[in-house]
């Protein structure tokens, strides 16, 4: 039997046929994402790299290794959560997404966020940040300000709340943020047991 259309498994299929935009040439694969379908919370980076796109999984490389450790310090798993992406395929060289393909993309993680029904998302890096935001209807004022705080917002619907901090590929280019990185998941551990969602 066949996946409902707006199933995770139905969606992850129509991402890896993707052809809406041209970073679809260059992958080796799509990256729709992975995690618990009952995931209450959901963690949204930038893009796939050099590893994400060779496996097909999100933060398969040292970012994600990092990010690991991040997850540690807030006392969270990864079966437990969703990870995914603003893009599902990698741009050339891990340039910056733009806008076009981040048109062209996020209609799949809106749908990834209307079928896992998050009560937490917590947001790596500023464009992650800004979509979220903009969904949201708040306004984004870099993510320097924005990091290391919860917001009580509603995204697409669902009363949740946001809580941004830096890329964890930040702390690979720039030790500075690797503390602040770590000092924001301590605090978002006990964010997560006020608010009952461990
Ligand atoms: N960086 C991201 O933003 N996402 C990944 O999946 C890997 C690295």
């Amino acid at each position: 039997m066949s996946a409902p259309r707006n199933s995770l498994d139905a969606i992850a299929s129509e991402i890896t046929r993707c052809t809406k935009c041209p970073l679809h040439k260059s992958r080796k694969n799509a990256v729709p994402g992975e995690g618990n379908p009952n995931a209450k919370i959901m963690l949204i980076g930038e893009a796939p790299g050099y590893w994400e796109d060779v496996k097909g999984k999100p933060f398969v490389g040292a970012a994600g290794k990092f990010l690991d450790t991040l997850l540690a310090e807030a006392g969270v798993s990864r079966a437990q959560i969703f990870i995914g992406n603003i893009l599902k395929c990698r741009p050339p060289n891990n340039r910056e997404p733009a806008p076009d393909e981040i048109q062209a993309c996020t209609p799949f993680l809106d749908r990834q966020i209307t079928a896992i029904k998050p009560k937490l998302i917590i947001t790596l890096g500023s464009h992650s940040t800004a979509y979220i935001f903009a969904k949201a209807g708040l306004t984004f004022k870099g993510i320097t300000e924005t990091r290391g705080k919860l917001y009580k917002t509603n995204v697409l619907g669902l009363d949740l709340h946001v809580f941004p901090t830096f890329h964890s590929a930040a702390a690979l280019y720039n030790a500075k943020y690797k503390q602040t990185l770590i000092e924001d998941f301590k605090l978002l551990k006990t964010k997560i047991l006020q608010l009952k969602i461990n």
